[in-house]
């Protein structure tokens, strides 16, 4: 259940039902073992297009969201460095860091953090940068960002995030309420920054503070 057969079915799934088109996303997606990003009393279910638990009360995302998400993000141009906001599971994360230069991520649940940093260490990504803080900030540090993704949803867009954003940026995020989110991607136009909605999306809530 956890082999390259079962990927292999999920990725063909995303193509054919979901609909995404991205060689590149399908690519990564189809070589990265998802199952190293649960529990193992859950790796049997980690190829079915579900989100799962990942304790702390939060989630990885389903592979059709983290595909479509990352399809939007690269889609106009392919990022060199991404800034995400919650790293969870480090599975997104994971994908990204498979198809730009440098990921930046920040996740304010201490123990996701120490988890997910195994994982990249055990996987041999040697190109992210993680940070345990309040994400709502972004990183100051090392913006601006060529692209931003964010993974909970806040209530709107986070002005400091767009602030972090390149000129050229793109920025992808889920927003709303519970129940009504939109997935957004905000880009510049000649005017500045033009929103587009993507569709309906269920994320975890962006929450304050660290855990
Ligand atoms: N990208 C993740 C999805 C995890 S769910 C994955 O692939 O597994 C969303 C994550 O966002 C949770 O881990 C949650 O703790 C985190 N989060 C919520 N609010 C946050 C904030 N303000 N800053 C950083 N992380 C946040």
């Amino acid at each position: 259940m956890t082999s390259q057969r079962a990927r292999d079915r999920m990725v063909d799934g995303l193509a054919t039902k979901g609909g995404i088109r991205d060689r590149r996303v399908l690519d990564v997606l189809r070589s990265l073992p998802r199952h190293l990003f649960i529990d193992e009393a859950l790796a049997s279910r980690a190829y079915e297009d579900t989100a799962l638990p990942i304790g702390q009360a939060q989630t990885i995302s389903q592979p059709y969201v983290v595909a479509r998400m990352t399809e939007a993000l690269i889609e106009h141009r392919l990022p060199k460095r991404v800034l995400e906001i919650g790293t969870g599971s480090g599975y997104q994360c994971a994908v990204l860091a498979q198809l730009v230069e440098q990921v930046y991520t920040v996740e304010r649940i201490d123990e996701l953090l120490r988890n997910a940093r195994r994982r990249f260490r055990k996987l041999g990504l040697d190109n992210i940068r993680s940070r345990h803080d309040d994400g709502r900030l972004g990183w100051p540090e090392f913006a601006p960002f060529d692209a931003i993704l964010v993974t909970a949803a806040g209530a709107e867009l986070e002005p400091a995030l767009l602030d972090q954003l390149a000129p050229e940026g793109c920025l992808v995020a889920p927003v709303g309420p519970p129940g009504r989110q939109q997935l957004l991607r905000v880009r510049a136009g000649e005017q500045g920054w033009v929103h587009e909605r993507l569709g309906e999306v269920s994320f975890v809530p962006l929450l304050g503070g660290t855990g």
